[in-house]
């Protein structure tokens, strides 16, 4: 089966990850619904460009802390693109600090983003692949669905909640020909990553090099971050033919640090 001309909406794919992904799926014949905050006039650049690799490309703004904005933003992909095949739960934010001083307006936001709008889009999703009888649901969790790391407890609460999610959500449908898949990736330098350098540098109180060589790449066994691309192959993998029997897995892509 071809991939070409299904549908697939990517949460926060203005950039990093989402965008990687938004990227390799177009390259497959994806149509692609993307989605994130940013600047309009770099989001409808980085629109275009997917759209030029000969797919259909909308952007829909919906805030991924609104159940409302959610719900629409299913309804809207389904409405104007006749189905909704594939949804890649992705956006995503971070904030590190020491628990005691770990702002709760922040904690509420992080659960909001990184957890409970996976279950919003999920749930709108799910109709709409259980009338056509065929469905890819995949979640961008994080090696920190699997292991902790200090000064992330938001983080690393919705990423195992995520993990979760995903093995439940897999049973319910696993006979309407829907996987639900989570796929942990370890440190990839993007945005998010970028950001929480000069964080984590002042939380150990060590410097920004130190940081990345003692702190990110300590644990990835291969001393080498993970690319956008390859977490594009890995989800488009869990949508083939092959991956109809992977459902309700976490699977990681971090360089061999679950397994030490
Ligand atoms: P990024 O900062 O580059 O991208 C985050 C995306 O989420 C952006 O498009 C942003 O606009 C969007 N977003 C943020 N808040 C939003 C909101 N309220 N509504 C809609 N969109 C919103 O980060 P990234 O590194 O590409 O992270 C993407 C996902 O991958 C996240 O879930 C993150 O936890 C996960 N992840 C990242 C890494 C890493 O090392 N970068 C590792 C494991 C997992």
């Amino acid at each position: 089966m071809t991939l070409a001309g299904k549908t697939a909406i990517v949460t926060g794919s203005t950039s990093g990850i989402g965008l990687g992904i938004a990227r390799g799926f177009a390259d497959a014949g994806i149509n692609i619904v993307m989605n994130g905050l940013g600047d309009a006039e770099d989001i409808e650049r980085t629109r275009e460009d997917i759209a030029a690799r000969n797919v259909r490309c909308v952007h829909d703004p919906a805030d991924m802390t609104r159940p409302d904005e959610i719900v629409a933003l299913v309804k809207r992909a389904a409405a104007d693109f006749g189905s909704v095949d594939i949804v890649v739960n992705n956006a995503g934010i971070q904030t590190v600090s020491p628990v005691e001083d770990f702002p709760p307006e922040r904690w509420d936001q992080i659960i909001a983003i990184n957890m409970s709008a996976t279950f919003h889009t999920t749930r709108a999703a799910i109709p709409h692949m259980k009338r056509q009888g065929w469905g890819r649901i995949i979640n961008i969790a994080s090696t920190h669905g699997l292991v902790a790391s200090p000064f992330k407890t938001a983080y690393v609460t919705a990423k195992h909640g995520i993990v979760g999610f995903t093995k439940t959500a897999a049973l319910e449908v696993a006979q309407d020909s829907i996987t639900v898949n989570a796929i942990c990736p370890g440190y990839v330098k993007t945005p998010l990553v970028e950001n929480q350098i000069a964080d984590t540098a002042k939380a150990r109180r060590i410097t920004e090099d130190e940081v990345v060589r003692d702190v990110l790449l300590a644990a990835q066994w291969t001393k080498k971050f993970v690319t956008v691309e390859q977490l594009a192959g890995v989800a488009l993998f869990l949508c083939s033919d092959a991956a109809e029997n992977i459902t309700g897995i976490a699977l990681p892509v971090d360089g061999g640090w679950t397994a030490a």
